[in-house]
């Protein structure tokens, strides 16, 4: 079945109206979608919701508009630093971390190449202490919020294929991801295979790497697919391509929401 959850609109960061993203869900036979604004993040005010009683009208109004056409969830993209008042006033959230917290502030890690060196430089200019302080502030979060899909969760590697930082290829890393990516495995979460940066043309595979995939179909991960959408004509941006890909690693299913829980979704 088509579905994806993780969708931005031009209430926060993406391209098209939110009706317009629906229209286009409908149009390439959709079952489910869900919105994930980015929620309000008090230290970084370029790219969040602002008004989230009107994302969550306009979104309540979409849902009931369009619900004999395809299902509608209304959700949203939390991240690690700056947790939201009301979560019981979405059908989901999505945990992300955008940041790695670094001497008690947060920098950003996916908005450009030239910042994540500046990270890196910030953590006497070794990539690994930075990938410690990412995985840390995001892995403390999911254990203690535990929310319904971690969303990237080694988004730090974003630029490893523009030849910047290579986390992918330092020989410490991968152990390092695995064992935050074991700690986060503690809380249960489904697991977002996200695509986002291919559609974005940052990468050739989604997240998380084929490794951590692997870690996970070892220890009992849970998956949902989505596209971090940004443009409605990249709703299903690389999905075909994914999910043999994970038919490959041994998975026989992800999940999707359906009348209101995760079904599984046979790959
Ligand atoms: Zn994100
Ligand atoms: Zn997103």
């Amino acid at each position: 079945m088509l579905s994806n959850l993780h969708m931005h609109t031009t209430l926060c960061d993406g391209k098209n109206t939110p009706e317009e993203v629906v229209l286009a869900a409908i149009e390439k036979g959709f079952s489910s979608i869900g919105f994930s604004g980015h929620a309000y993040t008090d230290f970084d005010l370029s790219y969040c919701l602002k008004d989230m009683t009107s994302y969550l009208h306009t979104m309540r109004d979409l849902q009931e508009r369009y619900r004999s056409k395809i299902e509608i969830y209304v959700g949203v993209e939390e991240d690690a630093g700056c947790l939201l008042p009301n979560r019981s006033d979405f059908d989901y959230i999505i945990g992300s971390s955008h940041y790695a917290r670094i001497d008690d502030s947060y920098h950003p890690i996916d908005s450009g190449a030239d910042r994540l060196k500046q990270c890196i430089e910030l953590c006497d200019g070794d990539p690994l202490k930075l990938a410690d302080c990412y995985y840390c502030t995001f892995c403390e979060y999911i254990l203690a919020r535990k929310p319904d899909i971690i969303g990237h969760f080694d988004l730090i590697t974003k630029y490893d294929e523009l030849d910047t930082s290579q986390f992918l290829k330092l020989p410490a890393y991968q152990a390092l991801a695995e064992r935050y990516l074991k700690e986060a495995l503690k809380s249960d979460c489904l697991f977002e295979v996200n695509t986002g940066a291919i559609a974005r043309g940052y990468r050739t595979s989604p997240y998380p790497s084929a490794e951590l995939l692997h870690v996970l179909k070892k220890n009992g991960g849970k998956l949902v697919l989505s596209s971090d959408c940004h443009a409605a004509d990249k709703l299903d941006c690389f999905f075909a391509e994914t999910r043999a890909m994970l038919r490959d690693i041994g998975f026989e299913y992800v999940y999707a929401l359906s009348k209101g829980t995760f079904i599984k979704d046979y790959l």
